[in-house]
């Protein structure tokens, strides 16, 4: 096994083994600033928390290309048997962001090693992508004017692909997704009396119906909306008819656009939904995860970095886009660039699942992430 492979290899389960989630990822952090500045970084620490900024710099050259990998893990209990399981009860890589991490690193080896670029590369390492936070907090802590970049990329391992295989786009590649919360609050009272009572169910249930003719009769046909409701909770029993009901749920969307007639919609079917059954109704709607858009001139990079490294049969250059969320797409609002998803699925096995408790990163693929990484950097810095 190579040098690149045995490091990367050893990076990732080690990474593995000590699972930090969202901005607690301390150990996490100095692990990879330390490895960094044996490579010869300039590595700034705690920005956004947790987050890492290291550069390379090399010879005269403007450019900045800003490269990023995710640091944080989930609340689950690991359930693989390995002699580099989570040694955290309760939290666990199981999104893949130790292999991210690894495979960022290994960009880093390789760029630190051959020096064949003119410019600087940023690489940054980020918190609290799960949830939806951690882009923002780097970004509010100055990202942007203190290590300003001109162009950014990003990669996430999809275990439901042949591994090995690129997929992109331009244009939406992840989902915006929203929460929401209607209270809705009646007057509740005995059963047998429904005629003294303000019934919250009553609004409640034609509100549940009502919001999918949002995604079937507002939103145009070509665009991709989802609207779950996804909890639902009253505080009556079987004889009371309750007081107060309250959904929960999730919305999901590729563009700004659907997103804000999505919660226009629900808010004006909602009120006047409760109005018209004497309810009064608070409805919460809260932005978690802005929708990730590729551009275009970047993507055109990224899919000509990939087939640089995998060949043209083994890169999708207009995949379908995916229906989860990244916070990557914060970064893309404020910077060109381009997300891409990396095949890690085994020939002849089932594929695994993100977020499962059996899931383990495919170190077969992290010299492929790390290669397509200095990749593009040599596609829009080498020197040719
Ligand atoms: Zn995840
Ligand atoms: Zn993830």
């Amino acid at each position: 096994m190579s040098e690149l492979k045995e490091a990367l290899k050893s990076w990732r389960r080690y990474l593995h083994m000590h699972p930090e989630t969202a901005f607690e990822e301390l150990k996490t952090s100095e692990f990879l600033a330390e490895r960094l500045e044996e490579m010869g970084l300039e590595v700034h620490r705690g920005i956004g928390g947790t987050g890492i900024v290291a550069d390379l710099k090399v010879g005269d050259g403007t450019g900045i290309i800003g490269l990023r990998a995710d640091m944080d893990a989930i609340h689950l209990e690991e359930q693989n048997e390995l002699d580099y399981k989570s040694i955290y009860q309760g939290k666990m890589h199981a999104c893949g962001h130790d292999g991210h991490m690894a495979t960022l690193l290994g960009a880093a080896k390789i760029l630190s090693e051959c020096r064949n670029f003119k410019g600087t590369v940023r690489f940054l390492f980020q918190p609290a992508e799960e949830l939806g936070k951690g882009a923002y907090a780097m970004i509010r802590d100055g990202l942007l004017e203190k290590y300003p970049m001109d162009e950014i990329y990003g990669l996430h391992n999809a275990p439901a692909y042949p591994e090995g295989r690129f997929l992109t786009r331009a244009g939406h590649i992840c989902s915006s997704e929203d929460n929401f919360e209607i209270i809705i609050r009646g007057r509740g009272g005995h059963a047998s009396t429904p005629h003294l009572v303000i019934d919250p169910l009553v609004p409640a249930a034609e509100i549940f119906l009502a919001l999918q003719t949002i995604v079937s009769r507002n939103v145009l046909p070509n665009d991709f909306a989802v609207i779950s409701c996804t909890e639902l909770h009253t505080d009556g029993a079987h004889n009371t008819i309750p007081g107060t009901v309250s959904i929960l749920g999730d919305t999901r969307s590729y563009s700004p656009e659907v997103q804000k007639l999505i919660e226009e919609r629900m808010k004006r079917i909602c009120e006047s939904t409760c109005q018209m059954n004497g309810a009064r109704c608070e409805f919460k709607y809260t932005h978690e995860f802005a929708p990730t858009i590729n551009w275009a001139e970047q993507a055109a990079t990224a899919v000509n970095a990939a087939i640089r490294v995998v060949g043209e049969e083994n890169v999708e250059e207009n995949c379908l886009p995916f229906r989860g969320s990244e916070d990557f797409g914060v970064f893309l609002e404020k910077i060109p660039g381009c997300f891409v998803y990396l095949g890690a699925g085994k020939e002849g096995e089932k594929p695994g699942s993100l977020h499962s408790a059996h899931f383990d990163y495919n170190d077969d693929i992290l010299e492929t992430g790390a290669k397509y990484f200095a990749e593009l950097v040599k596609c829009r810095l080498g020197c040719k």
